[in-house]
C-alpha cells in the first residue's frame, strides 16, 4: 500500500508540518497535486501533496497503520513541481519560514479557491453561403464582420449586435450553421496594446558585457554599470538570446519602477510573449497570467519579486534591476531576500541571474569581490549627454548667513537660470507631507499618534497625519498638555516645498510626486507623462522621483536634505544615503548637456555624501566595509532580528526576557554570536500592540536559528504574543 506527506492548506501554526494519509487503490494521486484530506473528527481540508512512499515508512510503527486515513480526492494535478519543493526546503532553512508561507509563494490564491478562467462564447464563422442564397446581402457582411474581429479575440453576439447587425438574423445564421460559436479563454489582463520598438545596437563598452554573460558559465553575474549606462539594454538582449534559444525569462524590478515606462520598453521589444506581473493584479488576474505560464504560452514574465516563482518550465535567465532596493527584501513570510533565492533557484536550474545596479547592495558587491559572483561593469553613459558635476552645500553655513530658507543660494540661482533656459528641476526630499513632527515649545509636547509610538506629521489643512497606520486628527490651537499657544513645525515634507516653490516662482509649472498625490491608479502615469512631456517645469518628489525615470529634459537635480536618511537609527542608512543621493543626481544630465546636482546637507564631510558627490562607489564600499566588520554587521557575519508584540507592556517585557535567556544559553560558549536587547523597538507601538526587540548578529549556523526560532514559538505557544523572526533584515524598525 502508498502513502503520501501533506502539508494541510491551514495557518494554524501547529498543523504547519507533513501529514500522512493511505493513497486509495486506483487514486490518481501524486507529488505535486492538490487534495482534499480528512482532518480528526469530520474536518475536511485542502493539502499539498509534498512526498510519496511506496510502503509504510520505517519511523511509524505499524500498530499505528489503522490511524492512517485515506485522501478523499485530487482537487487539482501538478500544481508544482521537484523544484518548487526545493524551493520550500531552502525558505524553511534560510528564512525560518513555515512549508504553507512557502507552498503559497508558488501557488496564487486562485487556484487554491477553485477559480477557473473566465470563458466568453464568440461567433466563428460556418458554412460558406452561396451567393444566390436569397439572404446573401443580408448575411455576408455578418460573416466578414465575424471573420475580421477574429484576430482581436473575437465577438461575443451582444457586441454583433452593438456593431449594428440583427440579434434574429444572427440567431437564424447560427441555426443553419453558416455562423457558429467557440469558447475562448477570456484572459482578465494582459490585452495587447503596444508600440514596436527596435533593439538597440550596443556600443563596445556594453557588446562586452553582454557577451561575458551570454557566453559564460551558468551563475551569478553583477552587473554594475553607472546610471544610464545601458544596464537596460544589456539585459534586453540577454532576454532575447534566451528567447531565440528556446528558453524562458524573469525580469525583476523593485515595484516602484515598474513603471509604465519600463513595461512599454519591454512590450514594444518583445510583445505578447510576455507576462507583467505585479501586486495590483487582482486574484483572477494572477491566476490567468499564472495559467498562461503555466501552459507555455508566454516565455518572458516582468515584474515585482512574486514574478520569480511563476511556474515556467525552462527559467534560464533571471534578471534583477535595481538590486540593491530593499523592496527586494518580503516583510512578510517567507521574509526571502530575493537575491539568493533567486541565486538558488538558477543554480538549481543551471541558469545565469543577473543583478543590475549602479549602486550595489553592500552584499552583492561583497561576494563579487570575493569571487563568488562575476563582476561586469559599465563605465559610461550609453545615451548623450555625460555624468552630472555634484556641488555640495553646506547648510549650516547658509543658516549662519541669514538664510532659513528650505534653499540655499546656490540652488535658488541654478534654479533662476535653469527656468529661464526652458530645462527642467527635478527636487527631491525624503519626506512628505507638512514637516517632520509637531511639538510644543512650553512644554515639549510633540503630537503622537495614539496606537503607535510615530509622531505624527502635518498635512494641509492643519491635519496631523500617522504614516504607520494612516490614523489622523486635527491640530488643536493651544497645546494639548499646557495650553501654550507656541505649537510649532520642525522639519519640512515635499508638500510644504510645493507650497515653498510655488511662492517663490510664481510662473514655474510645478508637480509634486509622492504617495499622497498618486494614491489613484492613473495618477502617477499623469504626473511621469506630463513632466517627460515637458508640460512642467519643477517635480518635486520623494524617493519616487529616484527610481530609474528617464527624462530628457532635466538640467537641474536639487538634494534638499541628504541627512534625513543619514540619521535614521538602522546599520544600513550609510548605504540607503548615497543609494539615494547617486541614484536622484543619476536623473540629472540626460539631456545633451551635462547636468548639474546641488546636494544641500548638514553633514558634509560625512563619507556616503562626499563619496557620492564625487560618484565614488568603490570608495563608498571599503569605507563601509570596514564598519561593518568591526561591528560584525552583514555582510559579515549574518544577522537575526527578533520582534514580540502583546497588547501589555508588562507581560511583553517578562516573556521577551524568558527568550532572552533562553537564546543565551543557546550560544553559551559561542565565542562568535553576540545577543542586543531586549530593548523596544523604534517604532515601540503599532495600531496598539507593543513591541520588543532582540538582536543576534555574527557566526549564527541554521542550526542555531532554528533553535532559537523553536524556543521562541514554544515559549509564547497559547498566550496573546506575536513572534515575528527575520534573517538579515533590511528594515531595522
Ligand atoms: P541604465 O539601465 O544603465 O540606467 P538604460 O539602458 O536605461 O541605462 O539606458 C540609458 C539611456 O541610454 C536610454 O535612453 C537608452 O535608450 C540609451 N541607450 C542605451 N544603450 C544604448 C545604445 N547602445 N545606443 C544608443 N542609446 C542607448
Ligand atoms: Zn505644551
Ligand atoms: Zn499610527
Amino acid at each position: 500500500m502508498a502513502f503520501i506527506d501533506i502539508i494541510l492548506n491551514s495557518t494554524a501554526q501547529n498543523l504547519d508540518r507533513p501529514f500522512i494519509y493511505k493513497v486509495p487503490d486506483q487514486m490518481d494521486i501524486e507529488v505535486g497535486d492538490l487534495a482534499l484530506v480528512p482532518l480528526g473528527g469530520k474536518r475536511k481540508l485542502k493539502g499539498f501533496v509534498v512526498a510519496w512512499h511506496d510502503e509504510l515508512p520505517e519511523e511509524i510503527p505499524s500498530h499505528k497503520l489503522e490511524k492512517i486515513k485515506p485522501v478523499i480526492r485530487v482537487i487539482s494535478k501538478k500544481i508544482f513541481d521537484e523544484k518548487g519543493l526545493a524551493l520550500v526546503e531552502f525558505m524553511r532553512r534560510e528564512y525560518l519560514s513555515g512549508y504553507l508561507d512557502g507552498l503559497r509563494l508558488l501557488i496564487p490564491k486562485g487556484e487554491l479557491k477553485g477559480m477557473g478562467h473566465k470563458y466568453r462564447t464568440v461567433l466563428i464563422p460556418g458554412e460558406p453561403i452561396d451567393p444566390d442564397h436569397g439572404f446573401y446581402k443580408r448575411w455576408q457582411p455578418i460573416v466578414d464582420f465575424v471573420a475580421s474581429s477574429l484576430e482581436s479575440g473575437g465577438v461575443i453576439k451582444a457586441e454583433a449586435v452593438r456593431a449594428g447587425f440583427s440579434l434574429s438574423s444572427i440567431n437564424t445564421m447560427l441555426g443553419h450553421g453558416f455562423l457558429q460559436t467557440s469558447e475562448q479563454v477570456d484572459l482578465r489582463y494582459s490585452k495587447a496594446d503596444f508600440k514596436e520598438d527596435a533593439a538597440r545596437i550596443l556600443n563596445e563598452e556594453q557588446e562586452l558585457a553582454f557577451k561575458t554573460i551570454a557566453q559564460g558559465e551558468p551563475g551569478t553575474y553583477l552587473l554594475h554599470g553607472i546610471t544610464g549606462s545601458g544596464k537596460t539594454e544589456v539585459f534586453l538582449h540577454l532576454v532575447s538570446q534566451m528567447l531565440k534559444q528556446g528558453h524562458d525569462s524573469v525580469i525583476l524590478v523593485p515595484e516602484i519602477a515598474l513603471t509604465p515606462q519600463m513595461i512599454e520598453r519591454i512590450k514594444a521589444r518583445f510583445g505578447n510573449e510576455i507576462t507583467v506581473y505585479h501586486s495590483r493584479l487582482n486574484d483572477g488576474e494572477r491566476y490567468d497570467e499564472w495559467m498562461r505560464v503555466r501552459q507555455g504560452k508566454v516565455k518572458i514574465a516582468i515584474g515585482a519579486r512574486s514574478a520569480l516563482f511563476l511556474p515556467f518550465a525552462d527559467l534560464k535567465l533571471v534578471v534583477v534591476d535595481e538590486e540593491h532596493e530593499f523592496s527586494y527584501k518580503s516583510e512578510s513570510n517567507p521574509k526571502y531576500v530575493t537575491r539568493d533565492t533567486a541565486a538558488f533557484m538558477m543554480n538549481l536550474r543551471e541558469g545565469k541571474l543577473v543583478l543590475a545596479s549602479a549602486t550595489p547592495s553592500m552584499e552583492a558587491y561583497d561576494r563579487a569581490l570575493r569571487g563568488e559572483y562575476h563582476l561586469v561593469t559599465l563605465t559610461r553613459r550609453a545615451g548623450a549627454g555625460g555624468m552630472p558635476e555634484v556641488v555640495t552645500v553646506d547648510m549650516r553655513k547658509e543658516l549662519r548667513l541669514g538664510n532659513r530658507s528650505i534653499l540655499s543660494a546656490r540652488l535658488a540661482s541654478e534654479m533662476e537660470k535653469s527656468l529661464a533656459r526652458r530645462r527642467q528641476i527635478i527636487l527631491f526630499l525624503n519626506r512628505r507631507g507638512i514637516s517632520g513632527f509637531v511639538s510644543c515649545r512650553s512644554c515639549g509636547f510633540v503630537y503622537k499618534c495614539e496606537n503607535c509610538s510615530v509622531s505624527l506629521t502635518k498635512h494641509s489643512g492643519d491635519r496631523l497625519v500617522c504614516h504607520h497606520c494612516g490614523h489622523s486628527e486635527y491640530q488643536q490651537k493651544t497645546c494639548p498638555a499646557c495650553g501654550s499657544p507656541y505649537i510649532r513645525e520642525f522639519g519640512i515634507g515635499t508638500e510644504k516645498v510645493e507650497a515653498e516653490i510655488r511662492k517663490r516662482f510664481p510662473k514655474a509649472r510645478v508637480l509634486r510626486m509622492d504617495r499622497d498625490t498618486t494614491g489613484r491608479k492613473e495618477a502617477y502615469e499623469e504626473i511621469y507623462r506630463t513632466f517627460r512631456a515637458e508640460e512642467a517645469d519643477i517635480l518635486i518628489g520623494t524617493q519616487m522621483v529616484a527610481k530609474g525615470l528617464d527624462f530628457h529634459g532635466v538640467d537641474l537635480v536639487g538634494i534638499l536634505a541628504a541627512d534625513l536618511s543619514m540619521n535614521m537609527p538602522d546599520f544600513r542608512a550609510y548605504e540607503k544615503t548615497f543609494q539615494l543621493i547617486t541614484q536622484v543626481s543619476g536623473r540629472a544630465g540626460r539631456a545633451d548637456e551635462g547636468g548639474l546636482v546641488v546636494l544641500q546637507t548638514y553633514q558634509p564631510d560625512m563619507y556616503p555624501v562626499t563619496m557620492a558627490a564625487k560618484a565614488d562607489y568603490i570608495g563608498f564600499f571599503e569605507q563601509e566595509m570596514k564598519v561593518r566588520k568591526a561591528l560584525a554587521y552583514p555582510p559579515r557575519g549574518k544577522m537575526l532580528s527578533m520582534v514580540l508584540s502583546g497588547r501589555e507592556e508588562e507581560v511583553l517585557i517578562a516573556n521577551i526576557q524568558e527568550v532572552a535567556k533562553g537564546i543565551k544559553e543557546i550560544i553559551s560558549g559561542d565565542q562568535g554570536i553576540s545577543l542586543m536587547g531586549p530593548s523596544p523597538c523604534l517604532l515601540s507601538r503599532i495600531k496598539g500592540w507593543y513591541r520588543q526587540m532582540l538582536i543576534l548578529k555574527g557566526d549564527l549556523t541554521d542550526e542555531i536559528a532554528i533553535k532559537v526560532k523553536e524556543l521562541a514559538y514554544d515559549a509564547v505557544r497559547g498566550k496573546d504574543i506575536r513572534v515575528s523572526i527575520d534573517t538579515n533584515p533590511v528594515n531595522m524598525v
